[in-house]
């Protein structure tokens, strides 16, 4: 089936009688006929539900409405989108490993690479996504677990060489892992081009509507973990009477390890309600992302022409410097978010932005309503100028994250607001 129909169908399949809509299973627990029935699920959690720590029915459903969309063999959900950037890295990496990523990534994850998880003894080494192959070979070391990037940078919005990435990882034998929370499966499948994992903040676009924070781990079940890089998959897990993921799982070997041991251990699963929401969003991604595209596209080419904007950043733009890599990665659109830098650097950035009258100031993006953000004094506020200028941040860049008012709305409040600047 087709992207509209999965987001519509997927995960959730009623059977005579039952429920239309997916139902909300509000229950941290489950019974059993008998405790041998217990016994058994505890011997192999996936042939049952035990707990809504790690497993929920709405949720589930969820989970395989994402994996249907993104091409994946399994999916888990989480509270929040950093919960799904930290689970999937500590999947693979224990105190003295390290890890690969990319310069251009979201702030958030910028944080819990460079400072948490060296609290933790972990290793993150950053490359920059344009970087020759030769220096990202060079990062690579004998600990190296993984290889770390984003389809469409927030907020820098480059755009990243998916199959270059992964064909650097593969060399070594380590996956790449891609947060895909800006393009979507809708625009972009990274499984198509190679990696091996996606993860998502489902708080943007999935959700759409801005009312639950969540995120989401996707393996494509492709990766083959027995390089002797992953001891953790391939060799007995005494925290789980010995199981050994590879060989009871398969292909499914990464997903089920990160449900069945790091959720039972962290415990960061969203309520049932929450996944009822996030459903509810995904049932017209498709639908929304198309429409986001078009606006941004629109808004990106008026800002272009207007003599107060220094730059704008927009890979559907054909002069932008990622315009070659957004027609291969995001044929569809490159996405709602638009960044660009006004003339007269911070003051004016504030100016322009407490005129908007339709778009509201709000630290989000990707809503289904226009929004403005200021990274350097907001979600970037933490990284020092150096890592500013990494991540491709400047004092006058507004990040304009384009909603789906109709398009004449959004630009005539973006002409009365340069007209207060
Ligand atoms: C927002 C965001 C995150 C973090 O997700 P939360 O749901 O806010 O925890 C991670 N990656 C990207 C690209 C994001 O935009």
């Amino acid at each position: 089936m087709r992207d509209e129909t999965l987001c519509l169908h997927a995960g959730y399949s009623p059977k005579n009688t039952e429920p239309r809509v997916l139902p909300i299973v509000q229950s941290t627990t489950y019974v059993y006929d008998s405790t041998d029935d217990v016994g058994a699920v505890f011997d192999d959690p996936t042939k049952s539900l035990i707990y809504s720590r790690f497993a929920n029915p709405t949720v589930m459903a969820v989970e395989d409405k994402i994996a249907a969309l993104e091409g994946g063999v399994g999916a888990m959900c989480t509270t929040s989108g950093q919960a799904a950037t930290l689970l999937s890295v500590l999947n693979l990496c224990k105190a003295g490993d390290s890890f690969i990523s990319t310069n251009q990534i979201y702030g958030g994850t910028v944080n819990l690479f460079s400072f948490t998880f060296a609290q933790q003894g972990i290793e993150c080494i950053f490359v920059d996504a344009n970087a020759s192959d030769e220096e990202i070979n060079a990062a690579f070391k004998p600990n190296t677990k993984l290889v770390f990037g984003e389809t469409l940078a927030n907020p820098a919005l480059t755009v990243l060489d998916i199959e270059r990435f992964a064909r650097l990882a593969h060399a070594h034998n380590v996956p790449l892992i891609i947060d895909n929370t800006f393009a979507t499966p809708i625009l972009c499948k990274p499984f198509e081009h190679g990696a091996d994992i996606v993860i998502h903040s489902t708080s943007k676009y999935m959700d759409g509507h801005a009312v639950q924070v969540g995120g989401v781990i996707v393996d494509s079940g492709n990766f083959d973990w027995h390089s002797g890089n992953f001891p953790a998959l391939t060799t007995p897990d005494e925290s789980y009477h010995g199981i050994i993921y590879t060989e009871t799982y398969g292909k499914l070997a990464y997903i089920l390890k990160v449900r069945m041991q790091l959720m039972r251990d962290f415990g960061m699963y969203p309520a049932a309600h929450s996944a009822f929401l996030l459903n509810l969003g995904l049932e017209t991604l498709a639908l929304r992302m198309e429409r986001y595209c078009q606006n941004a596209q629109a808004v990106a080419e008026y800002l272009q022409k207007q003599p107060l904007v220094e730059s704008v950043t927009y890979p559907g733009l054909p002069g932008d410097a990622n315009h070659a890599l957004a027609q291969k990665y995001l044929p569809k659109g490159s996405s709602g978010v638009i960044s660009l830098v006004i003339k007269g650097g911070k003051a004016n950035a504030v100016k322009f932005m407490d005129g908007l009258k339709l778009a509201s100031n709000e630290v989000h993006v990707a809503d289904i309503r226009t929004c403005v953000l200021h990274p350097a004094s907001a979600t970037h506020r933490q990284l020092t100028e150096e890592q500013l200028v990494a991540a491709g941040i400047q004092s006058g860049m507004i990040r304009l994250s384009v909603g789906l008012e109709s398009v004449d709305d959004i630009l005539e409040d973006l002409a009365q607001a340069f007209a207060q600047v």
